[in-house]
């Protein structure tokens, strides 16, 4: 087991230990197309070499983002605050994504599923695996909260003829499957996309839970909440709760690898269906339907689900002036007492529903920008896509007056 992050504070690197991703672009997800036969097609379909975002929604929807929650959330026909009426043992959430997953297996609406598995002898190593049955899929269920080069599945599925099939990815993966999406001589592909943000290597994940957890080896679930504090769940059914102001920035920041934060998909706009939590209380999934299959997709599951309505409570826009100076500062932790009332006050009077998911979409797009910028300048019109710019537009002026330079200012497309 390594001891410290596998790159350096301050290196822009994917990951240096891990020797399968030698010779890579520093931005790689390792989303696994280029382990694909479809590795000759990377410059033209990666989304690290050019974000295509606007052009594949405007494939996918015949137009751009509204102004608004579609600038942070992607386009959508429906959202909805939902879950399983009977949540499935082991989901990360209630198991919205597996139930429908294995349904699609169950209804012959798909021959094959692309979805995380577990590497046998570990408890979070993922494994991608091309499901075929529903207790296939069912086997997968819950996040393994590290990169998995899914893609690189694409081969089985060309080699067993498979013609309808369902993938469930993170946004990387689906912009990229999109992008790949006419080469794979498909009758129908159905994408339910994942939230994402700051996703490691497996290596950097076991680092992590040594560095945050009192007992990391007996971690069985753990879950970054909307009541701005990381839950983890033990062996012996105990909870441990850490606050997000706690965590030891100074040391966890060398686990993020550049394409992560160079990543601007946050809310997985390119899926059909995203099923995420973080515009819902404790306890509820967060969904959008995208696309008209993608409704179609959530009619599949409909019977099962019990819903609420959508609520949001706080401002998310008082605390950014904040968060814009902290990003120019090297990160620390305050101290102790002003933690603990950091934490109170987030718990208390943060944003919350529908806002939380608004706050921490503008963050990670305001953090990821500023990450660009300062290691890859000459990337930011390539990589850089067009919400960005609407999307932190409110906080141009304070974002000008700490960096000097509006997001996007001098730029053509912005
Ligand atoms: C690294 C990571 C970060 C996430 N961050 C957020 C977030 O900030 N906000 C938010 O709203 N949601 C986030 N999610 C999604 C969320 O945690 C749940 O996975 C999602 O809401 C589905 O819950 P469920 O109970 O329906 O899933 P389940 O029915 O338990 O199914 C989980 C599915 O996730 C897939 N999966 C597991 N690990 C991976 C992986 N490493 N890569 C790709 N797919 C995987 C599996 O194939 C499985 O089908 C994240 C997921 C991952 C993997
Ligand atoms: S992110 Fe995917 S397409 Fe891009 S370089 Fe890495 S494996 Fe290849
Ligand atoms: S943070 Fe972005 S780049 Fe990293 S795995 Fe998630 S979707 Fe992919």
């Amino acid at each position: 087991m390594e001891q410290g992050p596998s790159k350096g504070l301050h290196d822009v690197s994917l990951m240096s230990h891990d020797r399968r991703l030698a010779g890579r672009p520093r931005l790689c997800s390792d989303c696994g197309l280029c382990d694909s036969w479809l590795r000759p097609q990377m410059a033209d379909t990666c989304l690290f070499v050019r974000n295509r975002m606007e052009e594949i929604e405007s494939r996918l929807h015949g137009r751009r983002r509204h102004p608004g929650d579609e600038m942070r959330f992607g386009i959508y026909r429906e959202q909805a605050i939902l879950r399983m009426r009977r949540p499935v043992a082991g989901a990360q959430w209630t198991g919205m994504v597996t139930t429908l997953a294995a349904r699609l297996l169950e209804r012959g609406e798909v021959e094959a599923v692309i979805l995380t598995g577990t590497n046998p002898g570990t408890r979070f190593e993922p494994l991608p695996v091309l499901a075929r049955t529903p207790e296939e899929v069912r086997a997968c269920v819950g996040n393994k909260p590290s990169l998995s080069p899914n893609l690189g599945l694409l081969d089985q599925v060309r080699e067993s003829g498979i013609r309808r099939l369902a993938v469930i990815g993170t946004g990387c993966q689906v912009q990229v499957l999109r992008q790949a999406q006419d080469q794979l001589g498909l009758e129908r592909l159905d994408v339910i996309g994942i939230p994402c943000s700051d996703n490691v290597t497996y290596a950097d994940q076991q680092f992590f839970l040594d560095t945050i957890s009192s007992s990391p080896r007996t971690v069985v679930h753990y879950e970054f909440m909307q009541d701005f504090s990381l839950w983890l769940h033990h062996e012996d059914g105990h909870r441990e709760r850490v606050n997000y102001i706690d965590f030891p920035m100074d040391k966890l920041q060398g686990i993020f690898p550049s394409a992560c934060l160079s990543c601007f998909d946050y809310p997985n706009a390119l899926a059909d269906l995203t099923i995420g939590y973080m515009g819902a209380p404790l306890g509820w999934q967060w969904v959008l339907a995208r696309t008209a299959r993608g409704v179609e997709l959530l009619d599949l599951l409909r019977p099962d689900l019990e819903s609420r309505p959508l609520s949001e409570a706080g401002d998310r826009t008082r605390g950014m002036p904040r968060f814009i100076a902290m990003l120019a500062k090297r990160p620390g932790k305050p101290p102790k007492l002003i933690r603990q009332l950091i934490a109170f006050l987030q718990r208390r009077r943060g944003p919350r529903g529908l806002e939380f998911a608004r706050a921490i979409i503008e963050m990670k797009l305001l953090r990821n920008y500023t990450y660009v910028r300062d290691k890859f300048p000459q990337m930011e019109e390539k990589i850089v896509p067009y919400h960005v710019y609407e999307a932190t537009r409110p906080y141009a002026a304070e974002y000008a007056a700490t960096f000097g330079r509006a997001p996007g200012e001098g730029l053509e497309q912005a």
